[in-house]
């Protein structure tokens, strides 16, 4: 089994509402509209130098920042020359990166200091040092042992809030490796399948769902306009159920005692076209991604974890002793040819993904130890 991609895991971003005086937030946005002239700087001098080199930038541009924006702490005006070349980057030079006068700014550790034990913040602005309090939830509490890497003051305007989102870097390999992982496997006849044998379906669903196949059929044989419009209602309303039925099967997911959940990265997968089943296939790699997306979410809220393991073989691998052959499967059935073991094959599927977690998990922390260990 080999990882491919994975989301959550080592890296996360947490949010937090500021807590500010109304002075302290006037002052914030003045910060938010100074920095914003300073990156705006940066970007005119790569598109008329064509460069997005930070350093050639610095040298032709800091001084010049420096004097139109006296009230910009340094640190800052390094942050959106950062910004400006990566954004010059991002478009190869060919269009002038603009930035509205709100938007987030990115504050290096200089620049901020967050205390996640206290909920305290005190960040650079163009009148000095501000002080802000935020609420860490208690889940949160797990954060203390890892690293902030940077952070982003952002502004919603329409509720008037500021909000601190904090990059974090997971420092303890050991604690990585001994997360536990449940495997989850997506499928049509059953919506999720649980490596702790859990099935998520419902006879109510099922009942649904080919009542909404046959009304389906029914209206395309048809083909007149106002089938079409029904169809279309139709189609609309069958969504809504199905996005209810995975609000539904994420919460009851994430809210296990798991704190890592694995599921296949689908994106790799080339969904085989048959004729007919057009709507279906569509409807079903929508819903996937749509649980996909729904457990992402939730666990992250939970300080738990995503993980997207790869997709190959895990229906016609045998959980019990590796062995990989496409008869292994019938239907519903798994029975390995090589040691006999029988399951539910969407279940063997899942205990498959379980472990591809499992080796993923261990792979980073190996990672992460040779890192630690070069670098101190
Ligand atoms: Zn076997």
């Amino acid at each position: 089994m080999h990882l491919t991609t994975y989301i959550y895991d080592v890296l996360r971003t947490i949010t937090f509402k500021l807590r500010l005086t109304n002075q302290d937030c006037k002052t914030i946005l003045d910060t938010m509209r100074a920095y914003s002239e300073a990156f705006s700087i940066s970007a005119k001098w790569g598109i008329e130098n064509q460069s997005w080199n930070k350093v050639d930038n610095h040298n032709a541009t800091y001084k010049l920042t420096r004097q139109s924006i006296p009230d910009l702490p340094s640190s800052l005006v390094q942050g959106a020359r950062d910004c400006a070349c990566e954004a010059l980057k991002a478009v190869k030079c060919e269009t002038l990166p603009e930035r509205k006068p709100l938007s987030a700014m990115r504050y290096n550790q200089r620049v901020i200091t967050v205390n996640l034990v206290y909920g305290l913040a005190t960040i650079a602005s163009t009148k000095g040092r501000i002080k802000a309090t935020f609420f860490v939830p208690s889940h949160y509490r797990d954060y203390l042992s890892w690293i902030i890497k940077s952070s982003t003051i952002s502004y919603d305007r329409k509720g008037k809030m500021f909000y601190l989102h904090v990059s974090l870097e997971q420092n303890d390999p050991e604690k990585v490796a001994n997360l536990e992982v449940l495997g989850i496997d997506r499928g049509i006849v059953n919506i999720a399948v649980c490596s702790d044998n859990r099935f998520f379906n419902s006879k109510r669903i099922k009942n649904r769902r080919a009542r909404y196949a046959y009304l389906r059929k029914e209206l395309q044989s048809k083909g007149t306009r106002s089938a079409k419009r029904k169809l279309k209602r139709l189609s609309g309303r069958e969504r809504r159920f199905v996005t209810d039925v995975n609000h539904c099967i994420s919460k009851q997911i994430v809210n296990s005692e798991y704190t890592v959940f694995a599921l296949e990265d689908l994106s790799k997968i080339r969904v085989q076209k048959r004729r007919g089943k057009e709507f279906d296939r569509k409807l079903n790699s929508w819903s996937f991604y749509q649980l996909e997306q729904f457990v992402g979410y939730k666990a992250e809220a939970l300080g738990k974890h995503v993980l997207l393991v790869d997709a190959r073989y895990t229906s016609q691998k045998c959980s019990n002793c590796g062995h990989i052959y496409k008869g292994n499967r019938d239907g519903s059935a798994f029975r390995c040819r090589k040691c006999g073991f029988e399951l539910h094959a969407d279940l063997n599927a899942s205990r498959n993904i379980a472990q591809a977690g499992i080796s993923c998990l261990s792979r980073l922390s190996c990672q992460h130890a040779k890192c630690d260990t070069t670098s101190s």
